[in-house]
């Protein structure tokens, strides 16, 4: 942290200054809240709104804080989806670092909500309003921070660009990460990427761990499809396209892919073995070594341990038959696969077919999403994070974690820029509202991740 920080600590109590150390400023607080109020009161929805409005009111903020109009780009896919990428011009010692958020929402109904969703509302401690949590918390930091940094005149070793980006929310044709990839790849080239995605966890109020996400799980969508000839269902006989399907669906669902730890998941497992109080800690550590019996133990304890541990595939829609008295001609099922960054799509589909091992069963593609490797844990990310993590919240852990979703963080990744989910909001574990009704900030976590962002980026942007 800052020299003022540390000069305080001969002055003061530690309370005093714990306390000064996870709060911005006042005015910084004022301008930050004042954004994020802006921002969560243009409808932006995914299917309905326009994120244009969101950016073009950040690029008057930017305007009237001195940036220059050369280095504000607005524009995207269509007009009504237009992403916003700034460069905060530093010494250029360093590579750049891009630091992103998205600005459309999940869309939300008045009738869903106890409050209006598009109204920005504090009430008992919380924010609250659609896309206070996902994503426009991270969005508005991230330009008051650049106009702090801007008033301060702060000189960073390396530029530091904002983007914000539309439609990370289902993806589709205009989402902006993806198009600036492909539209303005120098407008965004850095040398790593802070985006959404890590967590910090409270348990009844008490701090627990602040997760950093570092790798994500690819989507994978497959249609089994079993075709017969059909015919009168008072003469049935054995080959019949509802029993070819639903065969090959049981042994999906006996289907268990091997069990395996990577850089991100190895790293979780034996952050989780410090944290746990449930009494796995012994099993997690050992997940972290490898073991499988282990491994196997602690997937049957949770799903979501399951899916981080292996590739799944799960049936998720069915379809079949055409009339209550005839033989079916068509038998189909959607099968969704959440894979591990370094499984390939010709191992999913070869194991696929192994294990259903009926040549009247076809499979086929129906969604495919890129696959992207982990973004490396490097130590000196890694021990500033920690060192910052335990400066603002003492005895907190840094977890690094690989999502079972996506975000688009998987396309930076897949195209070459390490990306990193670190934001410093916390939230009690079962309190995520995001998608959800009467979606949610703590006050206090959204000034402590001004604070924690303000201080990180700092860092990072030191060359050493
Ligand atoms: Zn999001």
């Amino acid at each position: 942290m800052g020299r003022m920080l540390r000069s305080r600590l001969l002055f003061a109590v530690p309370l005093v200054c714990f306390a000064a150390s996870t709060m911005p400023p006042e005015a910084d607080q004022r301008l930050a809240r004042d954004i994020y109020k802006e921002m969560i009161e243009i409808k932006s929805g995914f299917t309905t709104g326009s994120t244009t409005p969101v950016v073009d009111a950040v690029a008057r903020r930017l305007r009237a804080a001195g940036f220059p109009e050369s280095d504000i780009f607005i524009g995207g896919a269509i007009p009504t989806k237009a992403n916003l990428v700034v460069r905060y011009r530093g010494a250029g010692k360093l590579k750049p670092i891009l630091l992103l958020a998205h600005t459309d929402v999940v869309e939300a109904k008045r009738e869903d909500w106890s409050m209006d969703p598009f109204v920005f509302t504090e009430k008992d401690g919380y924010f609250y309003g659609r896309g206070t949590a996902d994503d426009k918390a991270q969005a508005a930091i991230w330009v008051a921070n650049l106009i702090r940094y801007k008033r301060e005149g702060y000189k960073p070793d390396r530029d530091l660009i904002v983007a914000l980006t539309a439609d990370e929310e289902g993806g589709g044709p205009y989402n902006g990460v993806s198009w600036l990839i492909k539209n303005h790849r120098n407008l965004i080239d850095a040398e790593l990427c802070l985006n959404e995605g890590g967590r910090g966890e409270m348990v009844k109020g008490k701090r627990i761990s602040n997760s950093v996400q570092a790798a994500e799980k690819w989507y994978l969508d497959l249609r089994l499809e079993v075709r017969n000839k059909g015919g009168h269902s008072s003469q049935p006989v054995p080959d019949n396209a509802i029993y070819h399907l639903a065969n090959a669906l049981v042994r999906i669902s006996q289907l268990g892919f091997p069990m395996k730890v990577n850089e991100v998941t190895r790293a979780y497992f034996a952050g989780m073995a410090k944290l746990d109080s449930t009494g796995a800690a012994p099993d997690l550590a050992k997940v972290a070594a490898g073991d499988q019996e282990a491994m196997q133990r602690i997937s049957k304890a949770s799903p979501a341990w399951n899916s981080m541990l292996r590739t799944t595939c799960v049936a998720t829609l069915l379809e079949g038959g055409h009339a209550h008295n005839a033989l079916p001609q068509l038998a189909a099922a959607n099968i969704n696969c959440r894979v591990q960054p370094d499984d390939s799509l010709e191992y999913v589909m070869d194991t696929l077919k192994k294990t259903i091992a009926d040549d009247q069963v076809k499979i086929s593609i129906d969604n495919q999403e890129e696959n992207s490797p982990g973004s490396p844990l490097k130590p000196e990310l890694m021990r500033a994070l920690s060192r910052l993590t335990d400066t603002m919240w003492p005895g907190v852990v840094v977890l690094p974690t690989m999502s079972t979703g996506a975000s688009d963080g998987r396309m930076l990744r897949a195209a070459g820029i390490p990306t990193y989910g670190v934001q410093g909001f916390f939230g009690e574990r079962d309190d995520n509202r995001a998608h959800g009704r009467d979606e949610r900030m703590l006050v206090t976590s959204f000034y402590e991740g001004q604070t924690f962002l303000y201080e990180i980026v700092k860092e990072l942007s030191t060359a050493r």
